[in-house]
């Protein structure tokens, strides 16, 4: 394969056979085999190179080619190097082969994200090696950590290292497959430009003690955390049509009854309660998501537990607190609320940035460019990516790409850290094109 498309195929399978696998412990990862993959690929004429390594074999990547008008507005195109497990049993190919079959790259990492790190990376060399000169820096970061809350990554970047990482706009993951909803004015991408906070608990359950013998009546905090699961689990709060839903909707151009579903919470719900497709994607987008993922519990088999703790992942919604979230759990208890102690939590409130700024205008442009009469439009992440940093630093912060029509959004909602990961090398070449193109029009 030549051209653009084989030179990022060939980088993706690279970087997807460097299994940089972060299981959220410090010492996995290693991602200091990308960053040297990368470093190697990169090195040349026209840029700048640094890597920061806060901890041993955690290296992230910093490359730039300076800007010619230090008061311009800089771009930094980002993405993440590790990737999740992936268990081997359960996929059709190897998930750490990087193996192309039937114009697909399949492996752990294909749309989460190395695509993006491989495209913006091939987009970089050839800016650079072009002779780009761009009025504001354009910086390239390869980082570490994002799928681990990037504390050894883009979060130590930001803290330790803003002079050399920070830009004042950021694109990072992710976006460009189509918006599965009628549109009467062609193809609609979503641009990311929030997400949502999360809120992180551990509740411990009391009971108490006896022998397992006689279970009648007993006092048993396993008995009880069963119930406060299932209240959690059955738990609706109320449906939130926040603004980035709401300027989703009018930037859809939707048939005027499907419009007016979107904007009636009592119809959004009915939406998320009957749909299989898109019901639960819009129900993350529109409600306090509460999921009981860690349940520790019991000491021995003959003995009624006395304590159980109970591990919740809270996602919030822009502007809701930690104490948001506390009256919603409380709401969802009941009677329960009493029995339960909140032993440890962590807060991290939603990041939003503006549309219409002159990075919304470009990626819109290059957009257009590419894909004849698409549009753009502006959708909010259910979960958490590495832009949080750089919009609580002040940087507009952006996820997008491009995909193929090969690629739907139900398939690629399921190989986000699920299973047969693939990516299209048409999508390989849209992505790269896309940020050449929008460095050159942003910068140039
Ligand atoms: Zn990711």
């Amino acid at each position: 394969m030549r051209g653009v498309a084989g030179e990022v195929t060939d980088l993706l399978r690279h970087l997807i056979r460097n299994r940089c696998v972060n299981d959220g412990t410090p010492a996995s990862g290693e991602e200091r085999r990308s960053a040297d993959l990368l470093e190697a690929y990169l090195e040349g004429p026209g840029l700048a190179l640094q890597r920061y390594e806060p901890l041993p074999g955690r290296v992230s990547l910093v490359a730039r080619i300076e800007g010619s008008d230090p008061t311009a507005p800089s771009l930094a195109l980002m993405g993440h190097t590790d990737v999740v497990p992936a268990s081997y049993e359960r996929w059709r190919h190897d998930p750490f082969g990087g193996e192309l079959i039937d114009g697909e790259v399949w492996g752990r990492g294909a749309v989460d994200m190395l695509n993006t790190t491989a495209s913006m990376a091939v987009a970089f060399r050839r800016l650079a090696r072009s002779g780009f000169r761009p009025r504001g820096a354009l910086l390239y970061l390869a980082v570490a950590d994002e799928e681990a809350l990037g504390t050894h990554g883009a979060r130590w970047l930001v803290e330790n290292e803003p002079d050399a990482a920070l830009a004042d706009n950021v694109v990072t993951e992710f976006g460009g497959f189509r918006v599965p909803l009628p549109s009467a004015s062609g193809p609609k991408y979503p641009i990311m430009v929030a997400e949502k906070g999360t809120y992180w608990c551990t509740l411990r359950v009391r009971g108490t003690p006896g022998h397992a013998s006689m279970p009648l009546r007993a006092d048993n905090a396993i008995v009880k955390a069963a119930e406060v699961v299932r209240r959690l689990a059955s738990y609706w709060p109320e449906t939130t049509l926040h603004d980035t839903w709401r300027r989703f909707v009018a930037s859809m151009d939707l048939p005027a009854g499907v419009a007016g579903v979107l904007l009636d919470p009592a119809q959004v719900r009915a939406l998320c309660e009957a749909d299989e497709g898109l019901g639960r994607m819009v129900h993350a987008c529109t409600h306090t998501t509460f999921a009981p993922t860690v349940l520790h519990g019991g000491v021995k088999t003959n003995v009624i537990p006395d304590t159980a703790d109970l591990q919740v992942d809270v996602r919030t919604l822009p502007g809701q607190t930690g104490s948001d979230a506390r009256a919603m759990m409380a709401e969802a208890l009941g009677d329960l609320w009493n029995s339960v102690e909140i032993v440890s939590d962590a807060e991290s409130a939603a990041t939003a940035s503006p549309v219409g700024t002159p990075l919304w205008d470009a990626l819109q442009r290059a957009t257009r460019a590419l894909v004849p009469g698409a549009t753009g439009v502006p959708f909010m992440i259910v979960g958490a990516t590495d832009a949080r940093f750089f919009r609580r630093a002040g940087s507009t912060a952006y996820g997008f790409g491009l995909l193929s029509e090969r690629i739907s959004f139900a398939e690629f909602r399921a190989m986000f850290h699920g299973d047969d990961e693939r990516v299209d090398v048409e999508s390989l070449r849209l992505s790269e094109e896309l940020w050449e193109a929008v460095a050159r029009d942003f910068l140039g």
